[in-house]
Parts: structure tokens; sequence; C-alpha cells
């Protein structure tokens, strides 16, 4: 597919980020809205709004939370954080999904549908049991290698599949790759995926024909990830994700030098806007 970036935005090459969602453009087909760590908004500058591992507040390990700014917004389900039709979250690391804040967070907005695996759930249902058990806001996605599940809110259609978190201690561990067609895209969200071709060719990532590809850093670095990057996740548009505040210079150095149209959102709030239709940038 033919795609065209409105650079609203962006990224390493030294470009002004634009950040705060309040001046949504509505001819932006999806904007990408950075959160906590791994977590975005996707977002059809119209009612469709899928939020994925965006649970998160406070930091965690050397991952980043919310800044204190937008906590209040977080709390009370507003600014950028209204209007979610549906919440993921990949898996249940707590860099991922909080299960206090997203306890509260299905609580507060009431139009969310919270949709993630039985090991999250599990995790939250220690917070708030009644909701998490009666609650018509939660939903368990049990996806399969040969069964994907689909889900299909409004305007958003949302594929999860299994994606292998790693071997060893991490090998029971329920970890969901997000496919999310929004606004006429195609986007890809990994969570924690492991650096694991033959996974990836079990879950037919190669056969996505992703349009945004938002990808943890380290595929980027030397090692297995750029083979990985180059047969699966070679989309029009790669996002750099999951990176530590503490190493963001020296990601967005190497990233710079070697992947310059890599995109970064350095920031919460900071956005990119892509669009099928708009005229190519000069
Ligand atoms: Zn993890």
């Amino acid at each position: 597919m033919q795609l065209n970036v409105q650079m609203r935005v962006s990224l390493i090459a030294g470009i002004a980020v634009f950040a705060g969602v309040f001046g949504l453009s509505a001819k932006a087909d999806v904007t990408v809205t950075q959160l906590a760590n791994e977590g975005v908004i996707l977002s059809d500058g119209g009612s469709a709004r899928v939020m994925i591992d965006g649970l998160v507040v406070d930091s965690y390990s050397v991952y980043g939370g919310l800044p204190t700014e937008y906590s209040g917004l977080f709390n009370s389900a507003s600014g950028p954080f209204s209007g979610i039709q549906l919440a993921l979250a990949s898996h249940q690391h707590h860099d991922h999904n909080q299960p206090k804040y997203a306890c509260q967070f299905v609580k507060t907005s009431k139009e969310t549908l919270f949709a993630s695996s039985l090991q999250v759930l599990a995790l939250m249902r220690e917070r708030c049991r009644q909701h998490v058990t009666t609650s018509k806001q939660v939903r368990i996605l049990d996806p399969k290698y040969d069964q994907p599940e689909v889900l299909q809110i409004g305007d958003i259609k949302v594929t999860a599949f299994l994606l292998s978190h790693g071997k060893g201690k991490y090998a029971s561990l329920q970890n969901f790759g997000h496919l999310v067609e929004i606004g006429g895209l195609r986007v890809l969200h990994l969570g924690d995926a492991a650096m694991d071709a033959a996974d990836f060719s079990r879950a037919g990532v190669d056969r996505m024909n992703i349009d945004i590809a938002l990808i943890p850093f380290w595929y980027f670095q030397p090692g297995p990830g750029g083979e990985m990057v180059n047969r699966f996740l070679n989309a029009p548009h790669k996002i750099a994700v999951h990176i530590p505040p503490g190493e963001m210079v020296e990601v967005k150095e190497y990233l710079q030098k070697d992947f310059p149209r890599v995109l970064i959102l350095e920031n919460a709030m900071d956005q990119v806007q892509f669009s099928v239709s708009a005229p190519p940038p000069p």
C-alpha cells in the first residue's frame, strides 16, 4: 500500500515532535499517541480509539511511567484517555499492564472494553474481583497459534495472536501480538515478542501486510533483530518502542545512524499521524 506520512511529528532526525493530543486533525487516518513505555493509543481522528499496553502509570524497573501531569487525566479517563473503545494488554508484566490502574480505568471509563489473556485478568482479579468476574467490560482472549482471536469493535478490527515471550521461565507466559486495522491502515504491536524467526513464521507475521510496525528497540541492536525486521516487520513505517528513558539518548543516536527512517516518540503524548490519502511530503 502506498502511504504518506504527515510529518507533524517525529523523530530522531531532529524534526520537532508534535506533542499534545488536544489538537487532533480530523483528516488523520491514524494517529499514534505514545503513553508510558510500550503503551500507545491508536485513533482514526473520529470515534475509533484503541489503547494497547496503556494501563501503566508507575515506572517499573528501568521503564518509564506516565508523567504526573497526565496521571490525573488517566485517573478520570479524560483528555487523551477519553473515548477509549477498546483497551488491550499484551502480557502480564508490569511495564505493560498494572492491575491497580487497569482496574481503576475500566471502572471509570464505562465505554471501554478491556480484552486480554487469562494471565493478565488473573492478576487484575486480585485487585477488582467483582469487576473482572462480572462486568461485560472485561473479555478473556485465548488465541491459539492456528486460531487467532478477532475482535471487531465499531470501526476497529483487532487480531490477537500468540507470539512467544521467550523460553525457560518465559515459556508459559502468554504474550499477544495485536494487529489493529484502523483508519484504513494495519498497525502491529508485538508486546515483548522474543526475536524468534520460527515463532514469527508460525504466527504468520510475514503475511500480515503491516503498514505501521511498533518494534521494541532491541530489534535494531546488533544481533538477530535486523533479520527479524527485514523478514517480518519491514513495514513502510516503523516506530521503535519500549525505550527506557535512561537509554533514550543512546538509542536515538544509533537509530539515527543506522536506521534513520525509524521513528521514535520520545515523550508521553508525542504523536505521529499517518494517512493513506495525504499528498506526499515535499
Ligand atoms: Zn515482558
